[in-house]
């Protein structure tokens, strides 16, 4: 199989399986208690948590572990919310949100505060000057994505927190699909809030964090429970899985210049095949510096991205259409929509994304079984004139 959705989930690396396992059955200890066998779980989180906070160039007192990208999203925007409404009901976001972010403002709004969804270009970008002009004297929040999980685009996230410490107000950034992927500093990049996932960059699922800077410290804990994650997070630990995102989050440090370099080489040889030989293809978002190195999105008109998918997993190539938690439904992706393709344009888009262990022969590879599939296809689609 060539496995080209990374953006959805990564195979866990083995030496994070191997750091793993004797959190299961040996030190099984809850971390909480006093003895030695508790000890070492507490430990071990210690540990782990360096890692995470060395990938992020901060401190560790500033990480929290999750279940998730999706509980850090919501904590974040949820709990800020709350804490600042005295002082305003208005939040800003991007038209392009992972669902954790977009169905939270969502849900925010339905609870009586205002959010602005800021537009994006056609490449998906958020203009800087849009956030601005969206600024108003009640708002409290703003939430932008460090990189898109659909078309990878990065977004000017340092430009962003700076505008928003200016205003005094406080700034979350998505930053799962960017964590370990491209170097992130909070401090340098003034991000308050940062939400990642270990299951994007080789570690298990089911485990997350969040980085809250000093101004964002006192948000209150979105699960209600227990005292642990210094009271800012309910439950007994994943000790197993936090563990496992450490040993993520010091390999990805150790090769995030390397992985970038080769990756991006490989996105681009490949986004140049497919333009090259199967016309009527577009680029979906940005290129180069502004697109995640494993993203590729591409356009094929005439084709019914959701068919070639089944066709493409005949032949053993696991590729995606979008977001991952929308498909199955047919909704159109509401990135693509975004950046100003119609209905059915946004039906024609598949999503290619890469890992570190990649190789340039799957994707020659998927560039043959791409063109029969799409020519099938084509040849079957009655709109399709020669
Ligand atoms: C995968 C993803 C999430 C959700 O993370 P989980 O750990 O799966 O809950 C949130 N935002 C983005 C951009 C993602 O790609």
């Amino acid at each position: 199989m060539i496995y080209l959705d990374n953006a959805a989930t990564t195979q866990m690396k083995q030496e994070v399986l191997d750091e793993m396992m004797p959190y299961f059955r040996e030190y099984y200890g809850n971390a909480s208690a006093v003895y030695e066998l508790g000890n070492k779980s507490k430990y071990a989180i210690d540990v782990a948590r360096d890692r995470a906070a060395a990938l992020l160039h901060t401190k560790a007192e500033r990480i929290f572990f999750t279940s998730g990208g999706s509980e850090s999203d919501n904590w974040a925007i949820i709990k800020a919310a709350e804490m600042l409404k005295c002082k305003g009901k208005h939040l800003i976001t991007s038209s392009i949100e992972h669902p954790a972010v977009i169905n939270t403002m969502k849900a925010l709004a339905d609870a009586g505060f205002e959010v602005t969804f800021l537009p994006v270009d056609e490449k998906g970008l958020v203009s800087v000057r849009d956030v601005k002009n969206a600024i108003r004297d009640d708002t409290i929040l703003i939430s932008i994505m460090t990189a898109n999980n659909e078309i990878g685009t990065i977004e000017p996230i340092a430009e962003i927190g700076a505008l928003a410490h200016e205003h005094g107000i406080l700034f979350h950034t998505d930053a799962v699909q960017a964590f370990g992927q491209i170097p992130i500093n909070p401090d340098e990049m003034n991000i308050d809030m940062l939400s990642a996932s270990a299951h994007k960059i080789y570690g298990p699922k089911g485990v997350g964090l969040l980085y809250l800077s000093p101004k964002a410290s006192h948000i209150r804990s979105l699960i209600h429970g227990g005292g642990q994650e210094r009271n800012k997070r309910a439950g007994t630990e994943n000790v197993p899985g936090i563990v496992g995102f450490g040993k993520a989050c010091e390999l990805a440090a150790s090769t995030v210049n390397e992985r970038m370099q080769k990756e991006s080489e490989l996105r681009d040889y490949f986004i140049k095949r497919v333009l090259e030989e199967i016309p009527l293809t577009c680029l979906n978002g940005a290129d180069g510096r502004d697109r995640l190195p494993g993203n590729v999105n591409i356009g094929f008109k005439f084709i019914e991205a959701e068919s070639a998918l089944i066709l493409l997993d005949q032949k053993g190539i696991a590729a995606s259409s979008g977001s991952a938690c929308t498909a199955g439904s047919i909704d159109p992706s509401h990135v693509l929509l975004a950046i100003g393709h119609n209905e059915d344009e946004a039906r024609e888009s598949l999503r290619f994304t890469l890992s570190d262990v990649t190789t340039q022969e799957e994707l020659d590879r998927t560039v043959d079984i791409l063109k029969e599939t799409v020519d099938m296809l084509r040849s079957a689609n009655v709109f399709y004139q020669r």
